[in-house]
């Protein structure tokens, strides 16, 4: 079985603790209307490789895991979108002693629960925090965001929240309340990061062809996401 790779980062450092050997999967369902990496999106593009090679690549790193707390991250596109093969890639670097992270939206294919079992952290997306909203931004059913969370909720995974903050989409009071409703239902959240929403993918859309769904909208405030964060999230 191999997978479908979009892209390795080989020295990461945002996507989990310590130093990450980051792997991009390629595929992902939804369409965020702010996504920077729409080349990510076709699930039938990325290089083809098997679990094995990836171990080997990201085991040349394992002294900066051990020094730095690190370890792999699984993002994307969506890994959730190639279960079996995510599967198979976690359970290898839990038997290589490698700390494991899976960087998602929520919104996969199911198998959730196995997957969870390989899983030391989760960085979750939490895209939008109504039916509607969820649909117009990310051109998804939130339901299936709903399915994974319910099976998260259900083991004692580390959870780090993402959440891109967009000005007259996702800024205002009453969404924030929202989304902290969420946030307060998991039991394991770590850290809740939300991300100033900015324009740096335009150009890939411009040159792939794709409507940019955001046009007009200007990049956020760095210092109103960080009043918002201080003013109303807790995390308990
Ligand atoms: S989930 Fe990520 S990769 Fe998929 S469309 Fe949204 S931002 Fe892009």
């Amino acid at each position: 079985m191999v997978g479908k790779i979009h892209s390795i980062e080989t020295l990461g450092l945002n996507d989990g603790p310590g130093v990450r050997f980051v792997v991009f999967f390629q595929g992902c369902k939804l369409r965020c209307a702010y996504c920077h990496n729409p080349d990510t999106w076709n699930l039938n593009e990325g290089k083809d490789m098997s679990a094995k090679e990836l171990l080997q690549k990201a085991l040349r790193f394992k002294p900066y895991f051990e020094k730095s707390g690190g370890g792999i991250t699984c993002s994307g596109g969506d890994p959730l979108l190639q279960p079996e093969f995510l599967i198979k890639f976690l359970k290898l670097c839990k038997e290589h002693g490698l700390n494991t992270a899976v960087d998602t939206s929520g919104f996969g294919s199911g198998n959730y629960e196995e997957i969870l079992k390989y899983t030391d952290l989760v960085i979750l997306d939490i895209k939008h925090v109504n039916k509607t909203g969820y649909r117009d931004l990310v051109n998804g059913d939130i339901e299936e965001f709903r399915k994974f969370t319910e099976v998260l909720k259900k083991t004692n995974v580390n959870l780090w929240i993402r959440h891109v903050v967009i000005p007259g989409i996702t800024d205002g009071e009453k969404h924030i309340y929202e989304l902290n409703k969420i946030i307060s239902k998991f039991d394991n959240v770590e850290k809740v990061e939300l991300l100033p929403y900015h324009t740096l993918g335009v150009n890939k859309y411009e040159a792939m062809g794709i409507p940019y769904r955001l046009q007009g909208i200007k990049p956020m405030c760095r210092e109103k996401v960080k009043e918002i964060e201080d003013k109303f999230i807790c995390v308990s």
